[in-house]
C-alpha cells in the first residue's frame, strides 16, 4: 500500500534515549503505531529487590488498538526483552518482524512467559522489503555483538526514516556478513532520500574506528596454546562471532568445549539450528564430563563475565561449582567489555579468580574483547552515506547523545536540525521536526511477580531500611486509660547488634515506658497519636547515641 497521506508522523520515545537500555520507540504514521524495539534494562545499585526495569507501557496501552506491527533490530535483551511483558499487558495479537536468530532468541521468552499465541512472527532477511499497514519497512544488514543484527528503513511522505540500531561497520566479520554500506548510501538516492536519521550513541565519545571482531581471534588463540590445563571462557552467551572464535580457539588446539549455563545453551542451540555456529558434535562435551577430562584438552565456555552474583563463573571463582574447579594451572578469559555500573561485581569476581591462583585474561589489560558499538569515524560514515536532512541521535546516556550530536555537526548537519531526545519526548515529523508535548515515560520496575506495583515510595522505604535498619516497637495499652500493660518490646534488625548494643535497646525500652506514662497523664488514648510520641521519643534517642536514623516502627495493641 503506499503512503496515502502528508500528515506529519509522530515518533514517541519510551526508552533508550537519555539511558542506556531498555530501548523502545514508536512511530505513528496514519494513525497507526510501528514500534521499533522493546527492551529492558537491569537495575542499578539504588534499586534494591529489583529484577528487571521495563519501559512506561502507558502510552502503547492507551494505543493499543492503534499498533500495527514491532520490529526488533537485533536480539539483545535491551531492544526485545520486554515484548513478552508488552504482550501480557496489553493483551492482544501483534505482528513481530525480526531475522532469523532474533526471532529465535525471542521465541524462548513468549515460551517463558506463555504468550507465544499472542504473536504473528514474520522472519525477515536483510536486504527484503516488507509492508503492513501505512509502513513500508526495508532491512539492511548491520555488524554488531550478536548476528542479524539490521537497521530498519520506513517510508513516510517527507522521505526516509533511518534507524541504524546498535551497529558498528566491521569490515571483516567473522561470518562476511558486513555492514550494508551500499544498502545506507542507496537509500539517501532514493526518492525523497532519508529525511531522519537514528543512530547508535553508545560509543560516541570513542575517537576512531572499532576494531574487528576478527581481531580477538588470534588473542583467544595464544591464550589456549599457551595454556597448561583447563581454560574457562566467558562471554555474552547470545555473541556468537564470539562463541565462535573461542571454538576454534579450542579447535586449534585440540580441545573440545563444553557449553555451560541456560543462556549459553539456548542461544548456541539456536545459533547452530540457524547456521550461524560451526562446531561438529563431536568437539562437544557435556560439562558432567569434564572433571574426567585432561584439563588441558578442554575448554568451558559460559557467561557471567559480567560479574553475575549467581553464575557458573562467580560460583567457580568462589570455588562452589559443581562441576569446575579452578585453581592453579587453570586459564580464565573474561571476553567481554566491562559495561558500565558493572565494573565493582566484575572486579570482584576477577580478584576471587586471582585469588584462586589461576591465570585471568580480561579488559581492558588483555585485549581479548571488540566493541559491538561503531566510534565516532564510524558514525560520521553513516551519517555521511545516510545524508539525513534531521538527525536524532539514540541509544545512550545523555552525554553520548550529545557528543553523536557534536559529530553531526562536524559532517554538516547544522544543530538545527539535530534533536537531542529524552525518554517521554514526542517528535512531530513533517517537513520539518518539532518536539511535542512530553509524555508519561517512568520506569517500570519487575519485582518477582509484581510488574509495576513497587514504585518510588517502595523504594525509598528499601534505601533506608538497607541503610539504617529497623526498629519494632510493640506496647499493650488499656484502651481507655493509656496505661502501659504490656511491653516493650524492642525488636531490630540491620540498626544495632541485640547483644553488644543491649544497653541502647534497655535505654529505648525505659524511654518508651516513660513516653506512654506521660502520654497517659495527658489522657492521649489514641493509638496513632501513641506511635508518634514514641516514634518521636526514640528517633530523638537513637539519633543521641548512635547517630543514626533506624525505621521506627511501633505497634501499638489495645486491651
Ligand atoms: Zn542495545
Ligand atoms: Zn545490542
Amino acid at each position: 500500500m503506499p503512503v496515502s497521506s502528508e500528515s506529519p508522523a509522530r515518533l514517541v520515545f519510551l526508552g533508550g534515549v537519555g539511558e542506556v537500555g531498555r530501548n523502545m520507540a514508536c512511530l505513528e504514521l496514519d494513525g497507526r503505531i510501528l514500534i521499533i524495539d522493546v527492551g529492558l534494562s537491569f537495575p542499578s545499585g539504588d534499586m534494591p529487590g529489583i529484577d528487571l526495569v521495563l519501559p512506561d507501557f502507558d502510552f502503547v496501552r492507551k494505543h493499543a488498538d492503534k499498533i500495527q506491527a514491532v520490529v526488533l533490530t537485533h536480539g539483545h535483551e535491551d531492544h526485545i526483552g520486554a515484548l513478552p511483558y508488552l504482550l501480557r499487558d496489553i493483551d492482544r495479537r501483534l505482528e513481530v518482524y525480526g531475522t532469523a536468530f532474533t526471532l529465535a532468541l525471542l521465541q524462548s521468552k513468549l515460551d517463558e512467559h506463555e504468550v507465544a499465541h499472542l504473536v504473528d512472527l514474520k522472519t525477515v532477511t536483510p536486504g527484503e522489503q516488507a509492508t503492513t499497514g501505512p509502513f513500508t519497512m526495508r532491512f539492511l544488514r548491520v555488524t554488531h555483538s550478536i548476528p542479524d543484527g539490521m537497521a530498519v528503513v520506513v517510508d513516510t511522505p517527507f522521505g526516509a526514516i533511518v534507524h541504524t540500531g546498535d551497529f558498528k561497520i566491521d569490515q571483516t566479520p567473522l561470518d562476511g556478513r558486513a555492514t550494508d554500506l551500499h544498502g545506507l548510501a542507496e537509500e539517501a538516492g532514493r526518492g525523497k532520500g532519508v529525511h531522519l536519521l537514528l543512530s547508535d550513541s553508545t560509543n560516541a565519545e570513542e575517537p576512531g574506528y572499532s576494531v574487528s571482531e576478527r581481531t580477538v581471534g588470534p588473542v583467544l588463540h595464544d591464550i589456549v596454546a599457551g595454556a597448561p590445563g583447563l581454560v574457562i571462557a566467558a562471554c555474552f552467551s547470545s555473541h556468537i562471532h564470539r562463541v565462535q572464535q573461542i571454538v576454534n580457539a579450542a579447535h586449534a588446539n585440540e580441545r573440545v568445549v563444553a557449553f555451560l549455563g541456560r543462556s549459553m545453551h539456548k542461544s548456541v542451540d539456536a545459533a547452530r539450528t540457524l547456521g550461524l555456529l560451526q562446531v561438529a558434535d563431536q568437539d562437544v562435551v557435556d560439562i558432567e564430563e569434564v572433571d574426567r577430562l585432561d584439563p588441558g584438552r578442554v575448554v568451558v565456555i559460559c557467561t557471567g563475565s559480567q560479574g553475575e552474583p549467581y553464575s557458573a563463573l562467580s560460583l567457580m571463582a568462589q570455588r562452589q561449582h559443581k562441576f569446575v574447579d579452578i585453581g592453579p594451572g587453570e586459564t580464565v578469559v573474561l571476553s567481554s567489555s566491562l559495561i558500565p555500573g558493572n565494573e565493582p561485581a566484575i572486579h570482584r569476581v576477577v580478584d576471587a579468580l586471582y585469588r584462586t591462583g589461576a591465570d585471568v585474561f580480561h579488559m581492558p589489560s588483555d585485549p581479548v574483547h571488540a566493541s559491538g558499538h561503531a566510534a565516532q569515524e564510524e558514525l560520521r560514515l553513516m551519517l555521511s552515506l545516510v545524508r539525513p536532512r534531521w538527525f536524532i541521535p539514540v541509544h545512550g546516556e545523555r552525554r553520548h547523545l550529545q557528543h553523536h550530536a557534536r559529530l553531526a555537526h562536524e559532517v554538516g548537519i547544522p544543530p538545527e536540525r539535530t534533536l537531542v531526545c529524552e525518554d517521554g519526548d514526542v517528535v512531530e515529523v513533517g517537513e520539518e521536526l518539532r518536539q511535542l508535548d512530553r509524555i508519561q515515560a517512568g520506569m517500570t520496575f519487575v519485582d518477582g511477580l509484581g510488574i509495576g506495583d513497587v514504585g518510588g515510595e517502595v523504594l525509598r522505604d528499601r534505601r533506608k531500611l538497607s541503610a539504617d535498619g529497623v526498629v519494632v516497637v510493640v506496647i499493650i495499652v488499656d484502651s481507655q486509660t493509656g496505661e502501659l500493660v504490656g511491653g516493650p518490646d524492642v525488636v531490630n534488625r540491620g540498626f544495632v547488634h541485640e547483644e553488644t548494643s543491649a544497653d541502647i535497646l534497655e535505654e529505648a525500652r525505659t524511654r518508651v515506658i516513660q513516653s506512654v506514662k506521660e502520654s497517659a497523664e495527658a489522657h492521649v488514648t489514641d493509638p496513632s497519636a501513641l506511635q508518634q510520641n514514641v516514634r518521636r521519643v526514640l528517633k530523638k534517642y537513637f539519633n543521641e547515641v548512635t547517630q543514626r536514623k533506624p525505621v521506627i516502627l511501633p505497634v501499638i495493641m489495645e486491651v
